[in-house]
């Protein structure tokens, strides 16, 4: 059984681009909904370098989340190619998709999706637990709950936190199996507007310290002036792009996303 594990991991291990941690090429996914069919991906070419720090904006219903779940191994694209951390996720099967979203890739949501009847500490153990990988939890989780600020709330179960302490608790849950890349989705959407800065906050000094790559996916401007690089998504298309360091006044950073995200697609195309 142990050997298996070891060498089916092994199989998926090689990374083929070691200075991207993500490469997506012309992806395009479709869902249908009775008879009607929406594009909700269309060609997104998107890289990402390792260590980056990436937020995703875009108005409701413009693909972020579905660009999360295709980058995840949630959903598979229609058209394209997905390359995290050097694999080709079409070229894996379900469980080994499953195998390599456990080690590779750590997801923070909206809602936090901690279990309730456990425990914090619990909580983050639960992936190393879910992947056999218990002799690694030991060193891993006491320092990431010291980091996040959760240490004195290690007992607590969930529904005894405030919701920024549950947002922590799920970003150590996503950060103990020390993935390659961290995908957020509108992880401050259920908090108020202090608490989801200090959770942006969090994440970049993660990023730096960590070289962590992180792909952030959020409809607000205030949140994604966090990251390096804003990619903005309109109607399921890649329709720019904008390195924060380049505009310092945050009003017109935000002004230019929106502009972005609001623009009719036809004019974007032009
Ligand atoms: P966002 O996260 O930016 O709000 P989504 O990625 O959730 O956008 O959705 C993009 C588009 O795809 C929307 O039109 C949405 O209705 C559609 N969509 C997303 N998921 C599904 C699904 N499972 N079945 C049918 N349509 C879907
Ligand atoms: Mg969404």
């Amino acid at each position: 059984m142990t050997t298996t594990h070891a060498s089916s991991a092994a199989s998926i291990a090689a990374p083929s681009q070691p200075d991207w941690a993500l490469q997506l090429t012309g992806v395009t996914k479709r869902f249908s909904q009775g008879d009607v069919s929406v594009t909700a991906l269309h060609r997104v070419d998107l890289t990402v370098a390792r260590g980056e720090f990436v937020a995703v904006m875009g108005a409701s219903g413009s693909g972020k989340s579905t660009l999360l779940h295709v980058i995840a191994g949630l959903t598979r694209a229609d058209e394209g190619q997905v390359i995290v951390d050097g694999q080709s996720l079409r070229d894996l099967s379900v469980p080994q998709l499953t195998r390599f979203r456990r080690r590779r890739i750590g997801l923070v949501f909206q809602a936090f999706n901690l279990i309730p009847s456990l425990s914090a500490e619990d909580n983050i153990r639960l992936p190393l637990l879910a992947d056999r990988r218990l002799r690694d939890a030991a060193g891993r989780i006491d320092p990431l709950m010291d980091r996040l600020g959760i240490a004195q709330r290690r007992r607590h179960k969930p529904d005894a936190l405030s919701g920024g302490e549950q947002q922590r608790v799920a970003i150590a849950r996503a950060l103990g199996t020390n993935p390659s890349l961290v995908l957020a989705d509108e992880p401050t959407g259920n908090l108020d507007s202090t608490t989801g800065q200090s959770i942006c906050r969090l994440l970049k000094e993660i990023s730096a310290e960590q070289q962590r790559t992180i792909v952030m996916v959020t409809h607000d401007p205030a949140v994604a002036a966090w990251a390096e690089r804003i990619v903005v998504l309109r109607d399921g298309r890649v329709v720019g792009q904008i390195h924060t360091a380049d505009v310092a006044d945050p009003v017109e950073l935000a002004a230019r996303c929106q502009a972005l995200a609001n623009k009719p697609a036809a004019e974007v195309r032009a």
